[in-house]
């Protein structure tokens, strides 16, 4: 669906796609454990979250060079753009990459050089998110936001993903206090496993913008206010939810409720290459699972931009607002 819209949870690692795992495997002398392109195409079609995890970080063993990374990200861009993305807030995790020996520069970098191309040759204007995975400690993360000093100008701010059970946000209060300091816009994953309270929780102590996933909050009437009245925007990512079981069915997705309850929802692919479609084919899932019509549609288009984090003085915000108000639904 091609309604002008902004991806704001999107995992870059998450658009390794089939062919470019195997193109970059090659380049890099790396041994993948599939016969070809085919077979990693049935391993794409996981069971649960482990087979997922294993798949996801074990292909990053391809991604070495500067070289690597900005084709990666510059495949996001060019599909992203065929599916009506205007702006693209691209979360990366250093600590996945650091952790195998590539220096955090080559990653940044890397990125950086697509998305400084992106306006010019995909027509989408792009923000740098750098994450944290919570699974590791807080001392990483603290190291991590360190060793990206030198890289700030490419990068707008930090979230937090990776296992969320086990690992409240609290943990994290140290690292966000520091990234507030140096001028960083927050954001963490909370609430997509994870219980309601860790949704207040990175409100309440990591000072995050927005929720990534956030679904849980429909399990606590009084935080559903709470996030209404503040406008506090919800990043949903509804086919990861199916693809990882939050939901059974992408038919029983909160989606309708929520936004019927007026909170702030957007619509986002999350790890596309693995959880079956890009922010486009999701506008199209939940308007054909979910029944959503073209004014439910628009609203969350709206959402994305007025949720993101463009400055007002760019005057982009805008444009893409006027935009999404002049598109015509089929
Ligand atoms: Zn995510």
């Amino acid at each position: 669906m091609h309604v002008p819209k902004a991806e704001l949870h999107l995992h870059i690692e998450g658009t390794l796609e089939p062919d470019l795992a195997f193109a970059l495997a090659a380049r890099n002398g790396v041994e993948l454990p599939y016969a070809d392109t085919e077979e990693l195409r049935r391993a794409y079609l996981f069971e649960d979250l482990q087979s997922f995890l294993d798949l996801y970080y074990g292909l990053m063993a391809v991604l070495h060079t500067e070289a690597d990374f900005e084709e990666l990200a510059d495949a996001y861009l060019a599909r992203a753009a065929q599916q009506g993305v205007r702006h693209a807030e691209i979360f990366f995790d250093p600590q996945a990459h650091t952790a195998r020996g590539v220096g955090i520069g080559t990653v940044i970098e890397g990125l950086g050089r697509a998305l400084d191309r992106s306006v010019e040759r995909h027509g989408v204007s792009t923000r740098l998110i750098m994450c944290f995975l919570r699974d590791e400690s807080a001392e990483s993360a603290l190291a991590t936001l360190d060793a990206a000093k030198p890289y700030l100008h490419r990068i707008t701010g930090i979230g937090l993903d990776s296992a969320e059970v086990g690992h409240p946000p609290v943990k994290f209060r140290e690292v966000y206090e520091a990234a507030a300091a140096l001028g960083l816009r927050r954001v963490a994953h909370a609430g997509e496993e994870g219980p309601p309270e860790y949704i207040t929780e990175a409100l309440d102590v990591l000072g995050v913008e927005r929720i990534d996933h956030g679904l849980r909050c429909v399990e606590d009437p009084v935080l559903v206010e709470r996030l209404v009245r503040d406008r506090v925007p919800l990043t949903l990512c509804p086919l990861s939810n199916v693809r990882l079981r939050a939901v059974d069915v992408l038919e029983s997705h909160p989606l309708p409720a929520m936004l019927s309850a007026g909170l702030m929802c957007t619509v986002n692919s999350d790890d596309p290459a693995y959880f079956g479609g890009y922010v486009g084919d999701t506008f199209h899932a939940v308007h054909e699972a979910l029944g959503l019509g073209p004014e439910q549609l628009r609203e969350l288009a709206r959402n994305s931009f007025l949720a993101s984090f463009l400055e007002d003085d760019e005057g982009l915000r805008e444009r893409y607002l006027a935009e999404v108000a002049a598109y015509e639904f089929d």
